[in-house]
């Protein structure tokens, strides 16, 4: 999915799930930069075909991370950093469910310990080359990522936003 994609979905989400959260803006922010930032490795592996095979996209550092910021919650007594430890978690996470949607590149649910690919599409890695873009614009990813994310913005504007 692209990056408006995982921010679309992810607020969409988040809007719902918060609305009883004491930090609740703290919480989207958080979740929102979260939902995005696991795709930083696209600028230190040169390009769209590996950018999958890095920690970034790996749900195992993830929730290391959102376990380290809950104990350091935990050690200080921090609502804030708890809130954070939630953000990234549920940011990251989505990010990675909705990488699982992809035509060339999947997700390796396993990572560290296996970088097998898994996708609810099927996978062609050659699609990930130069022509990215031409393959994409006529899968059935961009299909996908096109109904989902229409349907929220249809669904927000129809309720007053
Ligand atoms: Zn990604």
């Amino acid at each position: 999915m692209l990056l408006p994609g995982h921010l679309l979905v992810s607020y969409f989400f988040v809007d719902h799930v918060s609305r009883k959260i004491k930090k609740r803006k703290l919480f989207i922010i958080t979740t929102l930069i979260f939902s995005i930032l696991p795709d930083i490795d696209i600028l230190f592996v040169g390009g769209i075909a590996r950018h999958h095979q890095t920690l970034t996209h790996a749900p195992l550092f993830w929730i290391l991370v959102f376990i380290l910021f809950n104990l350091l919650a935990l050690a200080l007594n921090s609502a804030f950093i708890k809130t954070i430890s939630f953000g990234i978690l549920i940011g990251a996470i989505s990010h990675m469910i909705l990488d699982t949607f992809g035509m060339s590149i999947g997700l390796s649910w396993l990572a560290p310990f296996s970088w097998k690919d898994y996708s609810f599409l099927p996978l062609n890695f050659e699609y990930a080359g130069n022509n990215w873009w031409q393959h994409y614009v006529r899968s059935t990813a961009f299909i996908i990522e096109a109904l989902v994310t229409t349907t929220i913005i249809v669904k927000r504007l129809s309720e007053g936003y």
